[in-house]
């Protein structure tokens, strides 16, 4: 048996990662966004499927910008990408600033006390440094606000020694395109870059590359396209939503199978009771692996290309499935998340979005990668 043989043997579940497919989402977006380069949002350790991956990868493909949302995330990709811009969203931590600088990454400024120490840090180091400037056009958690901006446009030296990358906003419900918010913030942006220093801009996330050429920029930010998220949930977008792959799938074994009389319950606090003799399956993934206790009597699972209900509570490491009428037997496998069972779907059933299922995906899961 080998190491890797080994490693297989011993996990309970399987998350698989197809790099090649990230790479191919981000070419898609690529094309639909003509107006300029479409950087790789990797915060949240890459929407959870790892940015150490995934940055290289994207990387190979020439993508030469990556987002992350603080400092500790971009020094752990800067070293993976020479040539390429590392912007921390998060923006100035008061303190970091040699940080930043030492390691070339940039920071996201979002107010003048941002810039101010920006531009002190690169007065002490006698040289340029680089930046982005993030400008709040309703978002309303960072940001520069109109009062901000209505000083940076009276004096422009507020920016000296700060070389302007980009200067950026963003959209507060771009995934429905119907909502008349998006063509106001795209208004303010515009109305709100008058008057300052001339910049290259940068607009849409994921969803805001389907709003149509008005959005496009000179620098595409999504994150969550690339990880499969569909970014035009059910709506009627201006511009198709071109299929984008699924780059995630996660397998769970199956630890036992029991037989359950009709009327006997199954799990924590009895939450569900069987209605008939059952045969439950029970994985050894739990919310300890971030799967969501409020799937509890709601999910469900593929085994064989067919649905089988998830019953009682997901516990911190156990899961139960309702397996009557199959042939699941121990060590068989049951799909949690792939392509019969997008995140998007696991995300209903458990009332939240398919970001937080994927930036949940816990550490005891075996990762394997294909390039
Ligand atoms: C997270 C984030 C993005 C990427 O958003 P997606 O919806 O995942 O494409 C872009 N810009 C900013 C400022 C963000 O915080």
């Amino acid at each position: 048996m080998t190491g890797s043989e080994a490693a297989a043997s011993l996990a309970c579940a399987e998350l698989a990662i197809d790099l090649s497919a990230i790479v191919a989402n981000w070419r898609t977006l690529c094309a639909l966004h003509p107006s300029g380069p479409v950087a790789g949002v990797v915060k949240g350790d890459g929407y959870g499927l790892g940015a150490a991956q995934v940055v290289p990868a994207l990387y190979a493909a020439g993508c030469r910008h990556f987002f992350t949302a603080d400092l500790h995330e971009a020094m752990a990709i800067r070293a993976l990408v020479p040539a390429a811009m590392v912007a921390v969203l998060n923006g100035l931590l008061p303190g970091t600033e040699a940080i930043h600088a030492a390691h070339a990454i940039d920071p996201v400024l979002g107010s003048l006390d941002e810039i101010a120490r920006w531009r002190a840090e690169a007065a002490r180091r006698g040289a340029k440094l680089a930046a982005l400037l993030h400008i709040d056009t309703g978002m309303r958690r960072l940001g520069l606000d109109q009062y901000e901006l209505e000083a940076l446009r009276h004096d422009h030296g507020l920016l000296d020694g700060i070389g302007l990358r980009y200067v950026m906003t963003h959209l507060v419900a771009s995934e429905i395109a119907g909502d008349p918010g998006n063509e106001a913030q795209r208004a303010r942006f515009a109305a709100s870059c008058e008057g300052l220093p001339p910049a290259p801009r940068s607009l849409a996330n994921s969803s805001g590359l389907f709003l149509g050429p008005a959005f496009g920029s000179d620098l595409a930010r999504p994150g969550a396209a690339l990880y499969g998220i569909d970014p035009t949930p059910g709506q009627e977008h201006l511009v198709r939503a071109p299929a984008l792959r699924l780059p995630v799938r996660l397998r769970a074994r199956v630890l036992q199978v029991r037989q359950v009389c009709k009327g006997e319950s199954v799990g924590y606090n009895a939450t569900w009771h069987a209605t008939r003799p059952s045969r439950i399956a029970t994985v050894g993934v739990g919310y300890a692996d971030g799967w969501p206790r409020a799937l509890s009597n709601r999910g469900r699972a593929i085994f064989d290309g067919l649905p089988v209900p998830l019953v009682g509570r997901v516990s911190m490491d156990l899961t139960t499935y309702d397996v009557t009428g199959t042939q699941v037997r121990a060590g068989d496998w049951l799909e949690l998340i792939g392509p019969a069972l997008p995140a998007e779907e696991v995300a209903q059933a458990a009332g939240t979005n398919a970001y937080e299922i994927l930036t949940s995906l816990g550490p005891r899961y075996r990762r394997t990668y294909r390039a």
